[in-house]
């Protein structure tokens, strides 16, 4: 708050000298206004109270928003965990094709059906909808048979049936209304991934139980020197739809994979296993998360957070408690704007006095389990001994201020942290706009 004030009394300051300097050339008159005058303006500080910008998943939709918990309407904000239950509780609208001659259930989850841009098949594919286990925003039912809806369209290289290259774009089009159907998730496990914190959040029966270190897709180059703009991970609503177990990529393996968006997958970090003794190397991924990395999965950290839950825990809840179908995974977009919140300084961090090198998220953490570590606040962070303390990559602690505004800067309104995968969307712009 006091840094916008006087960026806005920096701003005031500077017009005022514009000003100043046209009006002597100009020899114009100007009226003296001194800066507290223009910081006490009663609409710069409407907008200081106002506070951020609230995101929801369906910013920037055309359609107006309803009033429901649906996850297109619910702000993305992690600390309303009662708003963010009740929408992972809310039924989840998907495509469901049916028993499709030739294909085993596995492969059905693998198909997609078309968005148009009008109730026709005839008309133009405007997005792309995987079959069972992608949720929709329904905007409205027709009386010919069709339905408008909204998603962020699940294009993907490779995929059997991608015609258009809609990456991750929120879209509106218009499917059959027959292939529309509820799923009631279970309140037994439900899933928040946020692209802007790199955070994967765990509840069960209405309680936040824990908040894990994760990576999404980074849009980066394949061995062909081309740009995987598919890498992005899809944002929406989804259902776990198949039980992979352990799936290899680039060399890597990737344990406890469960499936739920055609190919995308949300498992373990991968590992490289030693040859010389057949030991788990994570060194190469490991470091990463926490920040943007995958070629489009998820990948969830496998050092157990202080209750004990880790990708493996998530994994064999969903196994032992046969959830598989009925467990809702939420994406969060990381739309430009968004900012993440500096916590209260008043939180409570942990560290070892002795010649600790991390600060903790609580009292005890599988890292050193045996150690109580010592209580100090986040608002000493930055000083002293604690200046020098790495966050525990066991416990998810909070981030440095530094560190949030590194990342903050780069998500700063108007600004465009997706250059490089919105060039390669002009195909899809230019293909609307034919
Ligand atoms: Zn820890």
């Amino acid at each position: 708050m006091h840094r916008t004030r006087s960026a806005a009394a920096l701003l005031a300051a500077l017009i005022l000298l514009f000003s100043a300097a046209f009006a002597e050339e100009s020899g114009l008159e100007v009226e003296e206004i001194s800066i507290e005058t223009l910081q006490e303006d009663p609409q710069a500080e409407a907008e200081e109270t106002a506070g951020p910008e609230v995101f929801t998943p369906s910013h920037g939709s055309p359609w107006d928003h309803d009033l429901g918990s649906s996850y297109w309407t619910t702000p993305m904000d992690i600390t309303d965990t009662e708003a963010v239950w009740n929408m992972l509780m809310e039924p989840i609208t998907v495509v469901d094709l049916g028993n499709v001659k030739g294909r085993n259930f596995s492969q059905r989850t693998k198909m997609n059906i078309y968005m148009y841009k009008e109730p026709d098949e005839n008309s133009k594919i405007v997005g792309e909808v995987t079959n069972l286990s992608q949720g929709l925003r329904v905007i409205e039912h027709l009386d010919n048979g069709w339905s408008l809806v909204e998603c962020y369209s699940s294009s993907f290289a490779n995929h059997p049936k991608t015609v258009i290259s809609a990456w991750n774009i929120l879209v509106s089009g218009y499917v059959e209304s027959k292939y529309l159907t509820q799923v009631q998730p279970t309140d037994q496990l439900a899933l928040v991934v946020d692209k802007l914190a790199q955070r994967l959040y765990v509840f069960v029966e209405g309680k936040m139980v824990a908040e894990l270190l994760c990576s999404t897709g980074l849009v980066q180059k394949n061995n062909d020197g081309k740009y995987q703009p598919y890498n992005e991970t899809r944002s929406g609503e989804f259902l776990v739809i198949n039980m992979t177990g352990s799936l290899t990529s680039d060399r890597l393996i990737c344990s406890y994979a469960m499936r739920f968006n055609a190919g995308d997958e949300i498992h373990e970090v991968p590992h490289a296993v030693d040859k010389r003794d057949g030991s788990f190397k994570y060194n190469s991924t490991e470091p990463s998360l926490g920040s943007k990395k995958s070629h489009g999965c998820i990948r969830v950290q496998r050092l157990s957070n202080p209750e004990g839950i880790n990708m493996k825990w998530i994994y064999n809840r969903i196994r032992s408690k046969d959830l598989c179908g009925k467990v809702k995974i939420v994406i969060w977009e990381d739309w430009q704007g968004r900012q993440l919140p500096v916590p209260d300084p008043d939180t409570v961090l942990y560290y070892n006095p002795n010649k600790g090198q991390y600060y903790h998220s609580a009292e005890h953490c599988n890292m050193a389990s045996k150690i109580t570590f010592t209580p100090f606040l986040y608002s000493q962070l930055d000083e002293g001994d604690f200046a020098k303390l790495k966050p525990c990559n066991f416990c998810a602690p909070a981030r440095r201020v530094a560190d949030i505004e590194a990342v903050n800067a780069v998500y700063a309104p108007g600004g465009d942290h997706e250059e490089l995968l919105n060039k390669l969307r002009q195909g899809y712009y230019d293909y609307l706009a034919e």
